[in-house]
């Protein structure tokens, strides 16, 4: 089985209007051919203009979380609806920093993950453990349960649209990044966990991406794992050279 190669660019809260479409210049001047698809989540204010800019490319513009509900009084938020309506047709959900700083649930996730479906938009699942998890050994518990509480209760078909992020939290950010042998470990733990609950054709069928420190002088090791389908990446991809040479990584 085939599966979809992806690098995705999270560019949180950086980059204001004149930045953006800066580095999405810089980003078309990188991007002749690639082997992979190739995402960028800017911010929701530059998400109309980025679509724009990008629309000759094969760039995709996904939005870097989403609400809920389709409207209402929810003062700040950005439905799916909204995004759909301007062209974007992924979203990013479950980052660790949406969990800890928004205290985003696994109910909540669940909800977003299925008015995000139902607004036929694809996703890009986070979730990981953090340290004490790790030096616990409870890891594997733990993103069993982040996978299982949000995402279970989907239909097989529901699984064309989901895409697999493994971002360990003390990875992120903090330049150390999973060994190889921990990444590959991890989505191979994941892969059977899914093809338990629903088959083995399905879980070889969905992409499990790797976010956590990933750079250009790390990226060819962690992509050549099997069960690593690429990257989801923060601090490098605010820079186009960088993030074209993790992209150009497979
Ligand atoms: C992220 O926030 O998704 C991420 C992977 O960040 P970084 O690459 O900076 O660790």
């Amino acid at each position: 089985m085939l599966r979809k190669k992806i690098v995705a660019g999270n560019w949180k809260m950086n980059n204001d209007i004149h930045e953006t479409n800066g580095l999405i210049k810089d980003l078309l001047n990188e991007s002749n051919s690639t082997n992979c698809q190739v995402m960028i989540a800017p911010s929701f204010i530059s998400l109309q203009s980025s679509v724009t800019m990008l629309s000759d490319s094969k760039i995709e513009v996904v939005s870097q979380t989403m609400h809920h509900e389709n409207n209402g009084a929810y003062t700040g938020e950005v439905s799916a609806k909204m995004l759909s309506s301007i062209g974007v047709k992924t979203t990013i959900l479950g980052h660790s920093e949406r969990r800890e700083y928004f205290k985003e649930t696994h109910d909540m996730l669940k909800l977003k993950v299925n008015k995000a479906l139902e607004n036929s938009m694809d996703i890009i699942f986070c979730f990981g453990e953090e340290l004490k998890d790790r030096k616990s050994e409870n890891h594997f518990s733990v993103i069993s349960n982040q996978i299982s509480e949000s995402l279970f209760h989907l239909k097989k078909s529901d699984w064309t649209n989901i895409v697999l992020a493994y971002e360990p939290v003390w990875a992120i950010g903090t330049g150390e990044t999973a060994s190889s042998y921990q990444v590959q470990e991890m989505h191979n733990f994941i892969r059977t966990f899914v093809a338990k609950k629903y088959n083995t054709q399905l879980a070889e069928s969905v992409s499990i991406i790797y976010g956590g420190s990933v750079k250009p002088g790390n990226a060819k090791e962690i992509f050549s794992m099997q069960d690593v389908d690429g990257g989801l990446i923060g601090g490098a991809a605010l820079n186009s050279k960088d993030f074209f040479s993790i992209v150009n990584s497979f």
